[in-house]
């Protein structure tokens, strides 16, 4: 077979959640929750069943989702994003990633990333014909790093992809950071690829800054998220795209032959329980509370605990650990899930060519149950 992706394996999170199940270990890899979503929502998606929504929806997506979103974007970042022309349902953030990328990148375009970041932004930019130009964040921080990003800027630049809050650092982005971006790339046609998965968590009072909330950066983002993240439904796999009606009519004439259409009675149902703002407003005192149970869990250990501003991921670095800090951190994880129980991803699983740093990364969207059975382990070490 001559491969597409001849580098490319199986993802980290699968080969993790695989491991873990293989030992029996606990699961703070992958990225998802341990608990189930509301029962008002599958109760909303059960009624929409129920109501006859089992049919092909509209190729953009159900209406009244669409209108849901647009109000909440307004509402929360102050712009009014039109939602027949400029808001699309996709089959979670993933679909909506590579359908961008396949609408925009020309075969030797190149799309800027930045590292550490999430795995299939590289594939999918090589599935669109282009070539991933890695750009890294800034050390400790991650934040962007203005100046190589400029520099990283050539004629071929098509694209550059943005992640806050920031999977896997768990850091975020001030609104400086966002408007010194717009500033850079105002003299540039460089699009925007804003993955805001995380949007709605976000601790300590901060606040998510989103592209959308800048004009010269929303008039070239395509802006993304999840419901699956926000309402604790990884599974169902339903997200969204924003962006302005030029670019949107490109992006769905690559939608509407890459799925067509997205789950029906699911979108009736986030129809309806997108009309509550409680469920996401209460987002971030939510996981707060289990970042500090898991931060104070871990204090007692020898791994040092990085920041955490934002998603459910917490990062830490074992290298006080003595001999096991020797191994690099994708041996260190097999290691950890074989021989200690728990289940983590190494940071260098998101850079093309990791460097030495001995980081990983925990996912604490856990029953507290959950996290103190993984402490008492990781207490051991
Ligand atoms: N982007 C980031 C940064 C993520 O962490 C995830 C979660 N897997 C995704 C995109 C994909 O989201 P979805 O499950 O909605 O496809
Ligand atoms: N986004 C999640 C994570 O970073 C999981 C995604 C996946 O399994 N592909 O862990």
């Amino acid at each position: 077979i001559r491969s597409r992706l001849p580098h490319v394996g199986t993802t980290i999170f699968s080969t993790m959640s695989a491991l873990a199940q293989q030992h029996g270990a606990v699961n703070l890899g992958q990225g998802f929750p341990d608990f189930d979503c509301d029962p008002a929502l599958v109760e909303a998606v059960h009624q929409a069943m129920k109501a006859g929504h089992n049919q092909y929806p509209l190729m953009t997506g159900v209406p009244a989702l669409r209108q849901g979103i647009a109000a909440k974007m307004e509402a929360l970042y102050g712009r009014r994003y039109d939602a027949d022309r400029e808001i699309t349902v996709t089959a979670g953030a993933t679909q909506a990633l590579l359908s961008t990328l396949l609408a925009i990148v020309h075969p030797g375009d190149e799309v800027i990333v930045l590292e550490p970041c999430y795995d299939a932004y590289g594939p999918e930019i090589e599935l669109a014909g282009g070539t991933v130009v890695c750009v890294k964040l800034l050390p400790d921080t991650y934040r962007p790093d203005l100046p190589a990003i400029a520099a990283a800027i050539t004629p071929r630049t098509r694209a550059l992809v943005i992640n806050t809050p920031h999977n896997p650092s768990g850091r975020i982005w001030p609104a400086e950071d966002l408007q010194a971006l717009s500033d850079l790339l105002a003299p540039t046609s460089v699009l925007v690829i804003s993955d805001e998965v995380y949007e709605h968590m976000v601790f300590d009072g901060r606040q998510h800054e989103s592209a959308a909330r800048f004009p010269g950066l929303a008039a070239r983002s395509f802006v993304i998220s999840s419901f699956g993240k926000t309402y604790h439904v990884t599974g169902w796999k339903v997200g969204y795209v924003a962006a302005p009606a030029a670019l949107m009519a490109e992006f769905r004439k690559v939608h509407q032959f890459n799925v067509f259409t997205v789950n029906t009675p699911v979108q009736h149902g986030l129809a309806a329980y997108l009309q509550d703002p409680r469920p996401y407003r209460d987002l971030p005192a939510f996981y707060q509370r289990k970042r500090d149970l898991f931060r104070e869990g871990l204090a007692g250990s020898r791994l040092r605990l990085l920041p955490c501003e934002g998603t459910y991921f917490q990062c830490v670095d074992y290298s006080a650990l003595g001999e096991p800090s020797g191994l690099a951190p994708d041996e260190f994880c097999r290691w950890l899930t074989r021989e200690i129980g728990v289940a983590a991803i190494p940071l260098s699983a998101f850079y093309a060519e990791p460097g030495d740093d001995r980081l990983i990364r925990f996912c604490f969207a856990k029953q507290d149950e959950t996290l103190r059975s993984a402490l008492e382990k990781l207490c051991r070490l």
